[in-house]
């Protein structure tokens, strides 16, 4: 542990009890399998036969980027076969995808990476052999001449996420004895998959192979592939989500060279394995595993690292074909304005509108990641009900969306528009790259709107209902105290003797009529205009329009609960809460009266927001 962490009270036990499952998962894997001692250290390639076969260290990325590591995961090794499916994706994006699969086949073959065999075509039988890889590095050398070396190395690190080194040492001992992978180069360019100087391309191989690296970096690079090509650990697109997923593709068929079928069958996890000792394994979507030990057995394959992956996928049920989804826990609630209205206090003519209509509006919340599955789900409910006039997809809580879940919505969208229904969003945080696709197969659908709140975005839905069946919004004025729900039940002489006691006040667009924390001294009745209520710095609880009041909270409390503010131009009647004081006892009755209408009122709001907390937990 680092010794600059400044939590003295934090004894060893208590940082044991907070180690996550995970981790001691892992921890009892190294435990376990140190003393694993089969298989060989390589020694065909003379400077590998140097390494300490003791060295065990795993590493595993999440792809939120947490890194694990337990026991040699920092000692560096070379990546050797490890860097074919990197090269492999690289050649794919930088000549081109036809370019490159018009090369280099896709089959197992069956034989060992070393294997000097081609296909029945003449061609690599793929590129995680030895063949294909060297026909990867001459394509790479082919579009970069002299710099294809440092194009790799490069292109490497952007997985890493750091600057690769590469072992001096090991690369002159392979260069002096790979006479072997020299005639796989010469059987190549007999055929024209190498074109130019088979020296030249054999080198950059045998330096690709001896690039250094960690059981941490291939955990990043494996968490890169699983990641559709984004390093979750410096967040950069390394490469295309094509290359990625053909690379892993390749992976999946030959990446354990003849022990390809036995690995896919028994672990279920694309991996890639060296004879430096380095397995790494990407489970997409899921995770990036490296481990380093460097007993081999007779495939080539780590010892150790095998066992790892083995126990990984078996203790948590890792098989990548041994899945399932619930397509429908993408969905938090749904309802519509008669279960929950927006935070706008409405007129009573409003409220009779909005009750007749409450089904033209529904609103349905979504949560976590929008996959092909719940977009459809999601599709099937809507057609299932009454089809609304406006439909409200709240986004706020979407994490991500796949492309097949985009596509999916987008096609939902064009057919709502065909029945004339507007979909409205909110929730959508501005410039995420998530919303991409979206983006793009929505454009030029007339029917979407966007609002940043789920409260704005109901509101306008509403006003929209309100004016279809006549209602008038915010042009009234209220000049009498006969609406106010406050003074129901006053008589005609009671409401003129209040109102005498008032000032009329005019307030600008954006004015704040009220400040949080400040004494409240008065009460104010909305004459015309419209008004907001805000958490101070917060969330808009209230839109208020003619004939409401605002400030009455001052009859029970000392300070401002909460920020108004005028949306445009606004008159207010404001009563001076001593005045208003004066009023109730001299009317006791009246006084009484009026308390009870502000407990009604309170008791209404609570009502509003216990629903809005029970949709989201009733779904
Ligand atoms: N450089 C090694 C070779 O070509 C890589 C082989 C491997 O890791 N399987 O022999």
């Amino acid at each position: 542990m680092n010794s600059s962490r400044s939590a003295p009270l934090q004894n060893a036990a208590s940082w044991a009890a907070s180690k996550p499952p995970l981790l001691r998962f892992l921890t009892a894997c190294h435990a376990d399998f140190s003393t694993e001692n089969g298989g060989n250290v390589a020694d065909y390639i003379p400077e590998l036969g140097k390494a300490d076969p003791d060295h065990f260290g795993i590493s595993l990325v999440t792809l939120d980027g947490h890194v694990y590591e337990v026991g040699d995961s920092r000692i560096p090794f070379t990546i050797q076969s490890v860097s074919k499916p990197f090269v492999f994706a690289l050649a794919l994006d930088t000549l081109g995808a036809a370019r490159v699969e018009s090369e280099i086949g896709v089959e197992p073959s069956g034989d060992p990476f070393n294997s000097i065999r081609l296909n029945a075509d003449n061609h690599p039988f793929n590129p995680m052999v030895n063949a294909g890889a060297i026909a990867c590095s001459g394509l790479i050398h082919q579009a970069k001449g002299d710099g294809a070396f440092e194009y790799i190395r490069q292109a490497l690190g952007r997985f890493a996420g750091r600057e690769l080194d590469v072992d001096e040492a090991v690369y002159a001992s392979e260069s002096t004895t790979g006479d072997r992978n020299r005639a796989i180069g010469y059987l190549l360019r007999n055929n024209t998959v190498i074109k130019g100087d088979v020296g030249a391309v054999i080198d950059v191989y045998f330096r690709q192979c001896s690039i250094l690296v960690t059981a941490r970096d291939i955990a990043v690079m494996a968490a890169t592939l699983a990641n559709r090509g984004i390093n979750p650990v410096s967040g950069e697109q390394v490469m295309t989500p094509y290359a990625i997923s053909r690379a892993l593709s390749v992976m999946t068929s030959s990446g354990m060279y003849d022990y390809a079928g036995e690995w896919i069958y028994r672990v279920g996890i694309p991996a890639k394995s060296g004879v430096g000792g380095g397995i790494l394994a990407a489970l997409p979507a899921r995770l990036g595993l490296g481990s380093y030990s460097p007993r081999l057995d007779s495939h080539g394959n780590s010892v150790r690292g095998i066992k790892v992956c083995e126990a990984l996928s078996l203790h948590y049920d890792l098989h990548m074909l041994n899945r399932s989804d619930d397509a429908r826990n993408s969905i938090i609630a749904d309802y519509n304005i008669g279960k929950s209205a927006s935070r706008r206090s409405r007129r009573p003519h409003e409220q009779k509108i909005l009750a007749a209509h409450h089904q033209d509006v529904r609103i349905i919340e979504l949560v976590g990641t929008l996959t092909f599955s719940n977009v459809d789900y999601i599709s099937r409910r809507l057609a299932a009900g009454p089809r609304p006039h406006f439909i409200i997809f709240d986004l706020r809580r979407v994490a991500a969306m796949t492309r097949a879940g985009a596509r999916l919505l987008a096609e939902g969208f064009h057919e709502l528009a065909a029945f004339n229904v507007t979909v409205i969003l909110s929730g959508i945080k501005h410039s995420s790259p998530q919303w991409e696709p979206l983006g793009e197969w929505v454009k030029g659908t007339s029917n979407l709107r966007n609002y940043h709140l789920l409260d704005d975005a109901i509101e306008w839905a509403e006003d929209q209902i309100v004016y279809r069946h006549g209602g008038a919004i915010d042009s009234v004025e209220v000049t009498e105290l006969s609406e106010q729900a406050l003074l129901a039940g006053l008589t005609a002489e009671e409401l003129a003797r209040l109102a005498s006691l008032g000032a009329i006040r005019t307030y600008q667009p954006g004015q704040q009529i009220i400040a949080a924390a400040q004494p409240a001294v008065s009460l104010f009745f909305l004459r015309s205009g419209v008004v907001h209520v805000r958490l101070h710095g917060g969330m808009r609880l209230a839109t208020l329009t003619a004939g409401m009041a605002f400030g009455e909270m001052a009859l029970l409390e000392t300070h401002r609960s909460a920020d108004v503010f005028a949306d445009g131009p606004a008159t207010a009647l404001e009563v001076p809460l001593r005045d208003f004081e004066r009023f109730r006892e001299a009317h006791p009755r009246t006084g009484e009266r009026i308390m009870r209408n502000l407990a009604q009122l309170l008791a209404d709001r609570l009502i509003v927001a216990n629903t809005k907390v029970n949709l989201l937990t009733e779904n």
